[in-house]
């Protein structure tokens, strides 16, 4: 195959990747040609991985879990497509030559990888939440250096990407990222003290993955998108808002001092704002349900309650500190909602942890000074908030 925009996958079985493949299939399928695809990578899901990699035949396939290598192997073997694993096999996917990469690697894993792709100053779509909430500084830094387009896949990021007019930046009062409150939005406390693992990952309008889903019910994902927010637009914290919206049609605000406000709006499906990334700087076409007001008939707003939902409260409080705040919150929330999936600890105990783990592990002024450094907040962090679940 030659011609086409060349476009590798880093993390090609979670939802987001599941839903760029889709994508970039439906619009092959259109126009043969018009994506090939050279590098797409997974964790484990060797099974989904190799049925994609048959479909797309890119020219390197690898997982991150060594162990998964010889059932690779054997799906894939004797195929024309280079097999990978481990994590220098991830890097190798991100640095081979390529227009476009979608990171959509989830957790500390996907640091790396996403920057070996961003220094090669090419366009990146977003969807790896540690880089910004981890690094977020020395990430900038990186892709300042290295001119790389990056574009955020977020819904609420790529949302205030398409309505803030970064030469006004001057005039933008503030930012706001729309939050759907989860499925706990209207419990008590009490009622929240019970709450089953199940439960959480039943996220309203999205299919997600359990950590995730466990952070939307916490609005812990909101938080971390604050922290994700100041570092792709350079909002200052306290120019940074959250509007509990259940519906999730609106998926930003952005506040101009004549009072304008710029609103991006759609139905909720990933598949446009990564329609968005995919054919950017042009607008391609997704096959979404189209938004019908009339028929929504109602949007609703309201505060996000910080007594209910301390980990927002949390967020705010580690992005307003800096330094590591926002990267112990991360590898502490990490620890806390893990145990809380495994039935170690409750649902509201997950707050409890985080907290407890910024007071006893934060370091103040500490800033990561490097991807390495990072790495070893991070993994103190983790080590520190394991301590916490016990008390
Ligand atoms: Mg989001």
């Amino acid at each position: 195959m030659t011609g086409g925009r060349k476009l590798s996958v880093l993390g090609s079985t979670g939802s987001v990747g599941v839903n760029t493949v889709d994508l970039i299939e439906h619009h092959n399928a259109k126009a043969p040609g018009t994506y090939r695809v050279v590098a797409l990578t997974a964790k484990a899901n060797v099974r989904e991985l190799a049925a994609q990699a048959r479909r797309l035949q890119p020219a390197f396939v690898a997982v991150a879990e060594p162990s998964a290598y010889a059932e690779l192997k054997q799906e894939l073997g004797g195929t024309s497509i280079k097999l990978g694993a481990g994590g220098a096999a991830i890097e190798e996917a991100a640095a081979m030559e390529s227009d476009w990469v979608m990171a959509s690697i989830i957790g500390a894993a996907g640091l790396r990888p996403t920057l070996a792709a961003v220094s090669r100053g090419v366009t990146v779509s977003l969807a790896n939440k540690e880089c910004l909430v981890c690094a977020g500084d020395l990430f900038m830094k990186e892709v300042r250096r290295s001119g790389a387009t990056l574009l955020p896949v977020d819904s609420e990021h790529n949302a205030v990407f398409q309505v803030l007019d970064a030469r006004q930046s001057a005039a933008i009062e503030s930012v706001t990222l729309t939050a759907s409150g989860g499925p706990f939005r209207t419990w008590s406390v009490a009622e929240m003290a019970k709450v089953t693992p199940a439960q959480a990952c039943k996220h309203p309008n999205y299919v997600m993955g359990a950590k995730i889903s466990v952070d939307s019910a916490t609005l812990m994902n909101k938080g971390l998108e604050l922290i994700e927010a100041h570092h792709l637009f350079g909002t200052a914290p306290e120019r940074l808002g959250v509007v509990v919206h259940p519906q999730q049609i609106v998926h930003c605000l952005v506040a101009y001092r004549d009072g304008s406000v710029l609103a991006q709006l759609g139905s909720p499906d990933m598949r446009t704002p990564i329609a968005y990334a995919l054919g950017y700087p042009d607008r391609i076409a997704a096959p979404t349900a189209r938004l019908d007001l009339a028929q929504v008939g109602q949007l609703s707003f309201e505060k996000p309650d910080l007594e209910r939902f301390p980990c927002l409260a949390l967020a705010q409080h580690a992005l307003r500190e800096g330094g590591a705040a926002p990267t112990i919150l991360n590898a502490a929330n990490e620890v806390a909602v893990e145990a809380f999936l495994a039935g170690k600890i409750g649902f509201s105990e997950i707050a409890r942890v985080v907290e407890a783990a910024l007071t006893a592990c934060e370091s103040p002024g500490r800033a990561p000074t490097s991807i390495d450094d990072a790495l070893a907040i991070d993994a103190e962090a983790r080590a520190c908030a394991v301590k916490q679940l016990a008390n």
